[in-house]
Formats: structure tokens, C-alpha cells, sequence
């Protein structure tokens, strides 16, 4: 392979807001990868797997600022002030976050925060979980005869609480739905959409640690999801999808083909059969 020519300077006294992807470090970008071995110190979320971090050189710092749903966090503005302390030291600071730094990452405060500190910073968009770990269950995000539309959402606020978004609205207006954090407030997220006019027979699907070797997935439906989860062993980080595209899945489900299993034959194969360009 070529050398990546292109690759831009990590120069010191500037931080990096990288995305790490969804765990599988094959999905990192090639800029993440450059950051990985030049950062002279990195502080990462939970969400960001081992494997990423073995491919930084031995002997680099690295910081946890463990931010993970249920369980005690770093205060962001402390996660804030270290990477502008770690900057301010004339260090190359490597900032990664699970997923993409900008989708429910709050990437955006502590890129705020190093701008009201005046660091230079560069933002690396990563691979999200809500399109990528779906992509690893075999489940796209739009196919053309499911659904035009899809919203993202988080399952939880800033609070904790469950998200005050219009429901119904999400559920009126967007045929799948994909939400993060979705795990502790599962009960009440279904009722909303139960409430909302979404069908108890709507296909559902949870992607638990979706990309990495221990990916589980539970395919289910709205009105049975509460009892499968009970009998299953889902649990957080999951990345739940609401709506059609889940039925999709029967026959898309590469990682199962390589793992052995039969793809089914009868999904519409669009373009290749209709010859529509
Ligand atoms: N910035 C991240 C999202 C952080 S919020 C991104 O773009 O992906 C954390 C939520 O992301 C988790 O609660 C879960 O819903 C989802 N998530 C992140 N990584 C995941 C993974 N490997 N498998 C399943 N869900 C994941």
C-alpha cells in the first residue's frame, strides 16, 4: 500500500477530537490512525475499545475519562480543563471518543471549551454506532423500499431522564427509528412509541457491543422487546432500531454468512436486477 501522502501534522499544543468508530479498529479513519501514533498522550472514553488503543506506541500516557451510562463519570468540564491543561503543556493531545465525536459525544462542549481557550483542535468524524453497528448486524439505515427518512435519538438527556422529544412527531414522521442509550429508559421509550401509534408487530432490532468479536444481536419486535431482553443477554453499550429495515437483516446478515450461516435469496436486489442504474 502507498503511503498516505496526504496525512496532516499533529503539531504540539493542539488536541485532536478524534471518533474511534464503533470498536472494531479496522473502521478507524486513516487521520485517527496518523493521531494514534503520534499523540503524545491520549484520554479516551469507555466506549473506545482495547484493541484501538493497542495500536498507540506502548509508551504512550493514556487517560481515562471514562464516561459510561450508569456509572460514575468524570465531570465534563474536568475532561475540558485536562485536555486544555495537557495542550497548554506544548503536548499532542489525542481526545477520543467512542462512535463520532459529534453524534451524542458532546464533542461539541469540549471542542467549545478549547476554543474559549484558544487550542488549535481538529475534529476527526468517526464511524457512529448508529450507522456502523447497524451496518455489522447486516441492517442499513435506509433502503429504498422501507423508508425515505430516519431520525436519531438519545434515549436519555442531559439529566438522565428520558428524552422530552416529541414522540410522537419522531413516530409520525420517520419510519425507522435508531436510538442511542436507549437501555435505561427501555420501558418508557416503547410506551412512548407504543402510545405514538407504532404497532406492537413493528420489527426491532438491539445491537449490543456492535463491531467487536463479542457483538450480540437481538432481533425482536416492540411488543415483545420488554420480555426478549429480560431472556437475553443484552445489555449496554446497545444500539436499538425501530421500523423495517430490521426485516432486512434476514438476508443481510454478512457477518453471520461468514460466521456460516445461509443468506436467504429472496431480497429485492434493486439495481442489479432491474437494471435502473
Ligand atoms: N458518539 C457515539 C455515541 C455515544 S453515546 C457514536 O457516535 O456512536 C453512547 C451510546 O452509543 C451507547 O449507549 C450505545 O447506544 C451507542 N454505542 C456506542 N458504541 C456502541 C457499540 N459498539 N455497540 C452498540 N452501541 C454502541
Amino acid at each position: 500500500m502507498k503511503n498516505f501522502a496526504t496525512k496532516t501534522e499533529f503539531k504540539p499544543g493542539t488536541v485532536w477530537l478524534a471518533g474511534a468508530g464503533p470498536g472494531d479498529p479496522g473502521l478507524l479513519t486513516l487521520h485517527t490512525l496518523h493521531a494514534l501514533d503520534s499523540a503524545d498522550v491520549i484520554v479516551f472514553d469507555a466506549l473506545v475499545s482495547d484493541p484501538i488503543l493497542d495500536l498507540a506506541p506502548e509508551h504512550t500516557p493514556r487517560e481515562f475519562a471514562g464516561k459510561r451510562g450508569g456509572k460514575p463519570s468524570y465531570k465534563q468540564v474536568d475532561i475540558s480543563l485536562r485536555i486544555i491543561q495537557l495542550a497548554r503543556q506544548g503536548k499532542r493531545v489525542l481526545r477520543l471518543k467512542g462512535g463520532d465525536p459529534f453524534v451524542f459525544g458532546r464533542g461539541g462542549e469540549e471542542a467549545a471549551a478549547l476554543v474559549s481557550a484558544g487550542i488549535p483542535f481538529r475534529i476527526i468524524p468517526g464511524i457512529t454506532a448508529g450507522i456502523g453497528g447497524l451496518a455489522y448486524a447486516g441492517i442499513p439505515l435506509t433502503h429504498r423500499d422501507t423508508n425515505q427518512a430516519v431520525t436519531l435519538v438519545t434515549g436519555h438527556d442531559a439529566t438522565g431522564k428520558v428524552s422530552r422529544i416529541d414522540w410522537k412527531a419522531i413516530s409520525d414522521g420517520s419510519p425507522v427509528i435508531v436510538i442511542y442509550m436507549a437501555m435505561k429508559h427501555i420501558e418508557k421509550i416503547v410506551q412512548e412509541l407504543r402510545r405514538a401509534g407504532r404497532q406492537a408487530n413493528e420489527p426491532m432490532a438491539f445491537v449490543c457491543n456492535a463491531s467487536m468479536p463479542n457483538q450480540t444481536v437481538l432481533e425482536t419486535t416492540l411488543g415483545t422487546c420488554l420480555a426478549d431482553i429480560k431472556t437475553s443477554n443484552i445489555k449496554p453499550p446497545s444500539i436499538v432500531v425501530v421500523g423495517d429495515v430490521v426485516n432486512l437483516r434476514e438476508g443481510l446478515d454478512w457477518l453471520g454468512a461468514e460466521e456460516g450461516r445461509v443468506l436467504i435469496n429472496n431480497i429485492d436486489t434493486g439495481t442489479i436486477d432491474k437494471k435502473t442504474g
